[in-house]
């Protein structure tokens, strides 16, 4: 393992952005504008936190272009107005509510530690209430996608079982979506659209889940 200070690359980084977007015109305009009239993304990413699949980074997008939250496994809760603390709901709350987004995605990945560990974790784990830790009560959202997989792909290999995971806590996560009154209300009126994107690490292959025809297709 490389014995070099990890914060000094970002440091040297910041220092690439600064000079790029502070100090070439275009850019420097554009870091103006966004100052000045605050951001108006049109389209919200909920990504997973996972390091290899950075949104900005796989859509070549510049600064003010991606509204993006993201959280384990790139999950969607369902609407509960409990007192806890909803980061992702309040990120699509603003999103939605306040920025007027034209389009959310949940962005997926291969290879999801996430549900990796949804996919093995003990079932008397993911049942019960008791303190199993931030993660499995989190990855509780998918518990469907769990139970699925293993039923429908029993037998298969574990990655098998965590690919099938992966594409149906993807449909949940569109089905949870649809839960938030306000953005039901939106795709109803067609000023708002879903989707459930998967990106494959290995493949580097990006697909769309097609709702009418229930089945993922290549995008690009
Ligand atoms: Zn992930």
């Amino acid at each position: 393992m490389s014995k070099s200070n990890p914060l000094k690359k970002l440091i040297r980084g910041y220092e690439k952005f600064r000079s790029k977007y502070y100090q070439q015109t275009f850019w420097a305009s554009l870091m103006r504008n966004l100052a000045k009239e605050g951001q108006k993304p049109r389209v919200m990413i909920i990504g997973c936190c996972d390091s290899r699949v950075d949104p900005n980074i796989l859509f070549d997008c510049k600064p003010g272009q991606l509204f993006t939250v993201r959280n384990v496994a790139n999950l969607v809760p369902p609407c509960d107005p409990s007192p806890h603390h909803h980061s992702t709901s309040s990120a699509l709350e603003f999103a939605v509510q306040t920025l007027h987004v034209e389009h959310i995605i949940v962005l997926g990945h291969s290879q999801c530690g996430g549900i990796r560990a949804l996919m093995s974790t003990p079932e008397e784990n993911l049942n019960q209430t008791a303190d199993t830790g931030f993660i499995y009560n989190w990855m509780r959202i998918a518990k469907e996608a769990r139970e699925k997989a293993l039923r429908e792909r029993k037998g298969k290999s574990r990655a098998t079982q965590a690919r099938f995971c992966e594409e149906e806590a993807l449909k949940i996560s569109l089905q949870n979506l649809k839960t938030f009154p306000w953005i039901a209300s939106k795709v109803a009126a067609g000023t708002l659209a879903l989707h459930a994107w998967r990106f494959d690490l290995v493949t580097g292959k990006l697909q769309q889940y097609k709702e009418s025809i229930q089945q993922f297709e290549d995008l690009a």
